[in-house]
């Protein structure tokens, strides 16, 4: 078992396949883009594969795929049926802004894919739009349906945004009324490729909680799974659930499990520092497992205690020009 320095079980890989994507959502990155990795930057899938291979021998056994948009990258699905063999990994999820992925469901059901978080701010086709600059409303929803008719469990994430979505935040807890789904609402953090938005954090979790239970009075507090990020909720009646993610407020800590490695290889122990260790360049400079694994060991055993400390000790201090599709979310 993997233990950081502050006696919390690590055995949860983000892994971000790419810095690229066919969105440009607002809280993620400028409409004109992000600089974008160069393909010697990006780690290779045979380099991906080693190293996940390497923390599931070490104690990982969930690893999500995450990105940029994961279902842009060229050959991804033969990607996923290697990591679903890995002998130890007991999930393998993906995150998705949901464009592409459609046709793959079926084979990703066939991969023992159990769980996939599709990105939807919205479910009005017009301020989709706005949000992400990318008239493709129609392709998420038509993902949502595969996944639901394969039987894979959705939580579908909407980042809060002041001034572009609050209206749509009861129309999506209303989708838990018919569909077996969990919408959980993300508090925007300040990783959007171009700097703060905002002076503070408008729409934290306390404030989308009160605006829910406002239309909502019923709204019941669930208990949260041990290394669960959201604070859940069910309204009677409902067939799905409601969850909030103080991403900002950073309130989950405590019982932090996962680590990060972006699609350049950098590791990053905490959403919030700006990486610890270069993977990619051990691998290229051809160490041996051995030793990765001892670099690896280092990095979880010098954990930041949490976001706040890991924000300190940044070298680029916030706010900051990195996009989140350079982190994974
Ligand atoms: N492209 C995929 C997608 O959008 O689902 C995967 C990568 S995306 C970076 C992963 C998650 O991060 C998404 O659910 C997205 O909503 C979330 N995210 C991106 N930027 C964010 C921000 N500034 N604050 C909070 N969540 C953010
Ligand atoms: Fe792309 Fe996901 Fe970032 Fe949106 S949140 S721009 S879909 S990487």
């Amino acid at each position: 078992m993997l233990t950081d320095n502050h006696g919390r079980k690590i055995n949860y890989l983000r892994l971000a396949v790419t810095d690229r994507c066919n969105l440009r959502c607002f809280y993620c990155m400028p409409e004109e883009g992000i600089e974008w990795l160069s393909r010697k930057e990006l780690m290779t899938y045979e380099e991906m594969l080693r190293i996940c291979s390497l923390l599931v021998k070490m104690g990982v056994d969930k690893i999500r795929i995450t990105g940029g948009e994961p279902f842009v990258r060229k050959d991804i699905m033969q990607f996923l049926t290697s990591l679903s063999v890995l002998n130890g990994l007991r999930q393998l999820t993906i995150t998705t802004n949901g464009v592409l992925t459609a046709p793959y469901v079926p084979e990703l059901k066939k991969l023992g894919v159990q769980s996939v978080n599709l990105s939807m701010d919205t479910l009005d086709r017009n301020k989709f739009f706005t949000i992400t600059k990318r008239d493709e409303l129609p392709n998420v929803l038509e993902t949502l349906e595969q996944l639901l008719k394969h039987e894979i469990e959705v939580k579908i994430n909407a980042v809060v945004m002041d001034g572009k979505n609050i209206d749509d935040i009861i129309p999506l807890v209303e989708l838990t009324k018919n569909l077996p789904v969990s919408v959980r609402f993300i508090e925007e953090m300040p990783f959007n490729g171009e700097g703060n938005h905002y002076s503070h954090l408008h729409w934290h979790y306390m404030r989308i909680l009160r605006k829910i239970q406002e239309r909502f009075p019923a709204i019941e507090k669930l208990p949260d799974p041990l290394f669960s990020t959201s604070y859940n909720y069910h309204i009677p009646g409902h067939k799905g659930d409601v969850g909030i993610i103080a991403a900002y407020s950073r309130t989950f800590c405590g019982t932090c499990n996962r680590i990060r490695i972006t699609p350049q290889g950098i590791l990053k122990t905490c959403l919030y520092d700006d990486g610890v260790l270069n993977i990619k360049d051990l691998v290229r400079e051809g160490k041996d497992d051995e030793e990765i694994a001892d670099n690896l060991l280092y990095a979880i055993h010098h954990r930041a205690k949490d976001g706040r400390e890991a924000e300190l000790l940044r070298k680029e201090k916030m706010p900051v020009h990195e996009s989140m599709a350079t982190i994974g979310g």
